[in-house]
């Protein structure tokens, strides 16, 4: 039987509300219920349920988003509190054994965490990605999947960008390059 982890992504209001910092606006919020409906499924399917959420420390220089995109997703604010129903989900099921929360600084869910020892320790042969950017930070953390052998779902419903045509290039690319399964 495949094992199987659900990979949450930078659901976060500085990446989703209106008013957060570095939105998706209107495509990231009209994700929220199948973003939380994958999320309990996972959780009471028993499979691995994981949030990396971005984390970055106030007036950082040093890394490399800072050339790139106004400060967002800083410890300590409200800016990097899940977004909508996903906090109150995750509120519900965080003391789960089979729920892992982590910070990640980088693009990819992998970069300098210790999400991929996690999961061979679970024997987890194929991840499924959900949540923001498409293009960004689930692309990379998919890339990385596909360079460490595990097996990829992409939830179509589950992610999006404030950059359509980005979106769409990374939804082919999935398929093509990485040999996901776009469900
Ligand atoms: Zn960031």
């Amino acid at each position: 039987m495949v094992k199987r982890a659900l990979i949450n992504v930078d659901y976060t209001y500085d990446f989703v509300a209106e008013k957060g910092a570095l939105t998706c606006g209107e495509p990231g919020q009209a994700i929220e219920d199948k973003v939380v409906e994958l999320t309990k499924e996972f959780e009471s399917a028993g499979d691995y349920v994981v949030f990396a959420i971005d984390a970055h420390e106030e007036g950082d220089q040093l890394h490399p988003e800072s050339k790139l995109f106004p400060p967002h997703n800083i410890v300590g604010t409200s800016g990097r509190d899940l977004y909508g129903k996903l906090a109150d989900v995750y509120e519900n099921i965080k003391q789960q054994e089979n729920v892992y929360y982590f910070d990640k600084t980088r693009y990819s869910a992998f970069a300098g965490t210790d999400l991929e020892i996690r999961l061979r320790e679970r024997s987890i042969d194929e991840v499924h990605i959900i949540g923001v950017c498409t293009d960004i930070c689930v692309l990379h953390t998919a890339v990385d999947a596909y360079n460490k052998g595990f097996q990829i779902v992409i939830h179509k419903d589950a992610v999006a960008s404030f950059n359509q045509a980005g979106h769409d290039w990374a939804l082919g690319h999935f398929v093509h390059s990485l040999g996901a399964k776009v469900l």
